[in-house]
């Protein structure tokens, strides 16, 4: 397939949009708020590839008819985000193992008329991860048994040497907990989400990862602070990517490495970009067109 377009444009140029024009999208619901568009376009305009990627929001209760009408008109790739990435594997053809032991997929990719599921988050947040130190051995603390906390705690399982979680709901947090030790052998336990289960849980690990929404974690921040959790060694990363993250900010000041999710989101863009384009994604320009999008939000 081939995917260039002859139009001279720039990264900041509007997409050019003819009669061959193929299209990625982004589906959820809410969407408004997504940086991907920003990210993807800029990629696919700095390569010149004869490509759109346009967010669409669908209802939980459409999923299937929205899966189907991108089947029909053949677009070549879609993300998926909250709340469909678990539901929207049943409307798929084929699901990539990883995709399925997470019980969860974030990119889809048309291969010829079949719709193969994926889940790059994982790989995504390890690789970010990876850019502040070794994760080979660490004791993880993750917050969350989501989706996302989910995806990181399957790649994370390879390497890490013991991971717990804390969740709200106690059978979530179990459950994902069972399947971290079915995945890779390494202990893992869970406990309810309170402020005296994190203190005690975060004093032990030596890499913090939040899951939890952007309007939940900063209370639970605040306590991390109070506690001067995050200092020496520590890798921290929060999965959100709002510009202004006081827990972040203080363990940066306290001599820990610490990241937003604005680093996952950019790998995992560029790992969708490869399955749908067979091509290496340019990844300063999506790191630009993230932090220039976030900027402007
Ligand atoms: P899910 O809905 O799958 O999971 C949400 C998690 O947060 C669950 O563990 C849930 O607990 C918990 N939670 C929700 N509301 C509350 C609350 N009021 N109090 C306490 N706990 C709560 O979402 P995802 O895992 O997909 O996403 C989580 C966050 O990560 C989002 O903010 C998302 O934007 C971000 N994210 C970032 C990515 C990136 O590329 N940077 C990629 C994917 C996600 P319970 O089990 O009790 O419901």
């Amino acid at each position: 397939m081939n995917h260039l377009s002859n139009a001279s444009t720039t990264t900041k140029d509007p997409p050019s949009i003819s009669g061959s024009t193929e299209i990625c999208a982004i589906i959820g619901d809410p969407i408004a708020h997504t940086l991907s568009p920003a990210v993807h376009n800029a990629a696919f305009r700095s390569l010149k590839m004869d490509l759109v990627y346009v967010p669409f929001r669908v209802r939980r209760n459409e999923l299937g008819m929205a899966i189907e009408g991108f089947r029909s008109i053949g677009v070549i790739g879609i993300n998926v985000t909250m709340p469909h990435k678990s539901r929207v594997l049943r409307f798929l053809d084929r699901i990539d193992d990883t995709a399925r032991e997470i019980g969860a997929v974030n990119t889809v990719a048309r291969k010829s008329t079949r719709l193969h599921g994926y889940n790059t988050d994982g790989k995504a947040a390890v690789t970010a991860l990876s850019h502040l130190g070794s994760l080979s051995g660490r004791k993880a603390l993750i917050l969350g048994a989501g989706g996302a906390a989910k995806a990181i705690a399957y790649q994370l399982s390879e390497t890490a040497d013991s991971i717990v979680i804390l969740n709200r709901t106690r059978s979530n947090g179990a459950r994902l907990a069972s399947k971290i030790t079915k995945w890779n052998g390494i202990p893992s336990h869970s406990y309810v989400l309170s402020g005296t289960n994190l203190r005690r849980e975060a004093r032990r690990g030596n890499l913090l990862i939040n899951t939890l929404p952007a309007h939940v974690f900063p209370r639970f921040g605040e306590i991390l602070i109070e506690e001067k959790i995050a200092e020496g060694d520590m890798l921290v990363m929060d999965a959100n990517y709002e510009l202004k993250n006081d827990f972040l900010t203080e363990a940066r000041n306290s001599g820990a490495k610490a990241i937003d999710g604005l680093e996952m989101l950019i790998e995992q863009a560029s790992l969708s970009f490869k399955l749908w384009t067979g091509v290496d994604a340019p990844i300063d320009v999506m790191r630009k067109a993230a932090a220039e999008a976030r900027a402007i939000r």
